[in-house]
């Protein structure tokens, strides 16, 4: 067994940490704010670049600005066992999330040419443009277009709030690189990440072996009613889009309480009623509903239950509604042989595991699609909670995490044959 260097990797994690930085207001901590293509994301880029190069590593860009690099193996005819992350934030982000996977992947580098150890397949490790989704509005950008869920083409027209293209900004932060984007097929791809939620420390172990990503679905409901005074219409003959769009919020809460959706999340995480005149009733309210299940069938239960009674609710108040799908993925379910692999791993490393499902969204729910794909969790503290300055996973699981991930990665890259899984 190998044992990456924790203290190594941790003066990685907090150097990185320092581009983007900003004094978060409401928790009096340093945050990170490095969206995608940005200046400060352009400045992480080359960061990690420079030690990929320290490492000996080949880097290469491709067209949608997805970095790799790569350290040679024995036989360069075989497909690479891929790590990789992202390096991109949410606007209020921590130091850890998608940064642990890529630098993380880079520190197996380094250890693995500390032991001279040549494996027989190359070994890559890289990070995907715009995982978060929060400047151009498409989350898992990069690994998407790689996986080819989403034409490069599309992808470089999105546009930012301020009328910038993808394209754009690539070009302009020298991130358009000149590689294609559908990239070799990979033996193997492996993604460490924090876990952003609280099992893993209620099960008081480090690491998490997941076991797949839940069904996400993104919409945007707006209501249209009819603005009238507050004091002089009467209660009976209203047209309330605040009502309407309020009431959603909790049926939605409603549903995830029942257990007739299984595990459903159900969020209402933005509500715009517009002017927000005191004495005026409300006559459009916009919100979006972000629903998650771990089960495709109860994810569309869910969604048409939702649709049923915003319908009656149309009815019952005579306001339209609209319905626009902003996201939608399907349950991705990891691969088993992998899963089996990252546990015997840490069984070996004598590291304690749970098995979970990921709650959040992840680039390897997207190359889950070209190549077989698993996922190492990271316990955080304040019972994982992430894209706050409050995001806090410390070195050891940090380490423990690493270590499962170069191990595994040894294996995999010593693996002679293609494997049917
Ligand atoms: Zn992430």
């Amino acid at each position: 067994m190998i044992r990456i260097d924790r203290d190594r990797l941790w003066r990685t994690l907090m150097e990185l940490k320092q581009i983007g930085a900003y004094s978060d207001e409401a928790t009096g901590l340093q945050g990170v704010r490095r969206l995608a293509l940005t200046d400060a994301d352009a400045e992480a880029r080359r960061r990690c670049v420079e030690w990929m190069v320290e490492a000996d590593l080949e880097v290469r860009v491709d067209r949608i600005g997805n970095v790799y690099a790569t350290r040679p193996g024995r036989d360069r005819t075989l497909s690479c066992v891929l790590m990789g992350s992202h390096i991109d934030t949410v606007a209020t982000g921590g130091a850890f999330d998608g940064t642990l996977g890529v630098l993380g992947g880079i520190e197996v580098m380094r250890t693995l040419n500390d032991a001279g150890i040549q494996t027989l397949r190359d070994i890559e490790v890289g990070f995907f443009t715009e995982e978060e989704g929060v400047r151009f509005g498409t989350d898992m950008l990069g690994s998407a277009v790689t996986a080819g869920r989403i034409p490069l083409d599309h992808a470089h027209k999105l546009t930012d709030a301020d009328g910038k293209s993808v394209k754009e900004e690539l070009v302009r932060i020298g991130f358009d690189g000149p590689a294609p984007e559908r990239r070799p097929v990979p033996h193997a791809y492996l993604e460490c990440h924090i876990e952003q939620g609280p099992l893993l420390a209620e099960a008081g172990v480090d690491i998490g072996i997941v076991q797949g990503v839940q069904s996400i679905s993104w919409q945007r409901l707006t209501v249209r009613g009819e603005a009238a005074h507050a004091g002089t219409t009467p209660i009976g003959s209203r047209h309330d889009a605040g009502l309407v769009a309020a009431s959603v919020v909790v049926e939605a809460r409603r549903m995830c309480d029942s257990g007739e959706f299984g595990q459903l999340r159900a969020t209402v995480g933005n509500f715009d009623i517009g002017e927000g005149q005191t004495n005026v009733i409300p006559h459009r309210a916009v919100i979006t509903v972000d629903l998650r299940n771990p089960d495709d069938a109860l994810m569309t239960a869910a969604e048409q239950h939702l649709a049923g009674y915003v319908d009656r609710l149309a009815g019952q108040h005579g306001v339209r509604i609209a319905w626009e799908r902003m996201a939608k993925t399907v349950m991705v379910p990891f691969d088993a042989r992998i899963q089996d692999l990252l546990a015997a791993t840490a069984d070996d490393l004598g590291l304690p595991y749970v098995r979970a499902m990921s709650g959040a969204g992840h680039d390897a729910q997207e190359i889950a699609a070209i190549c077989p794909t698993a996922m190492v969790f990271v316990a955080g503290e304040n019972a994982g909670i992430s894209h706050t300055p409050r995001e806090y996973s410390n070195p050891d699981a940090c380490g423990n995490g690493t270590d499962v991930l170069a191990n595994a990665v040894l294996r995999l890259a010593n693996e002679a044959d293609e494997p049917v899984s």
